[in-house]
């Protein structure tokens, strides 16, 4: 579906939260709808959306957070159980540079089967830096603490 459609503050998600674009529906409650990707990595891809309209993790109100975390364990299940996958990652992007593409907060549930399908990664890391290790956590530990 075109973005030309949307409203400034509408997101396909949206819609499909309001129903007014049809999708493979797998979960619903007050604060929660969990439907199918509709261009899945692999077979029982599934996003699991907040129906309030946050762009991203970080704006989430607690309310939404607590019963998305609610409902993460069950669905990934769920999805599990039908598709007879026994590993699955969750990924969550944040941001365009973090591939986000649709900006309301949305967690994938994505089956890894034993051929193969499901996420790719070409995961890159290198060792920590303990002294900037140090800092950071601290500087972290402190934002947490303060309620941020
Ligand atoms: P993101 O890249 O933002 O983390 O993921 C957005 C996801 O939404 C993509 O995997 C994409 O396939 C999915 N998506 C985009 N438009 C639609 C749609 O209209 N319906 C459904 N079910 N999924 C969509």
């Amino acid at each position: 579906m075109g973005k030309d459609i949307l409203s400034k503050e509408e997101t396909i998600f949206s819609l499909i939260i309001d129903g007014k674009i049809p999708s493979y529906k797998l979960y619903e409650d007050e604060f929660v709808i969990a439907i199918l990707d509709i261009n899945p990595f692999s077979p029982g891809h599934a996003l699991v959306i907040p129906k309030e309209a946050a762009k991203t993790l970080d704006k989430l109100s607690s309310k939404s957070a607590s019963a998305i975390g609610a409902i993460l364990p069950k669905i990934s299940r769920a999805i599990l159980d039908v598709t007879g996958a026994k590993e699955f990652n969750v990924l969550q992007n944040n941001g365009v540079n973090a591939y986000q593409s649709v900006f309301h907060v949305h967690f994938h549930i994505i089956p890894k089967y034993e051929d193969g399908r499901g996420l790719q990664f070409p995961f890159q890391s290198s060792p920590i830096n303990h002294d900037e290790a140090i800092i950071l956590s601290k500087k972290i530990y402190q934002h947490i603490l303060e309620g941020t």
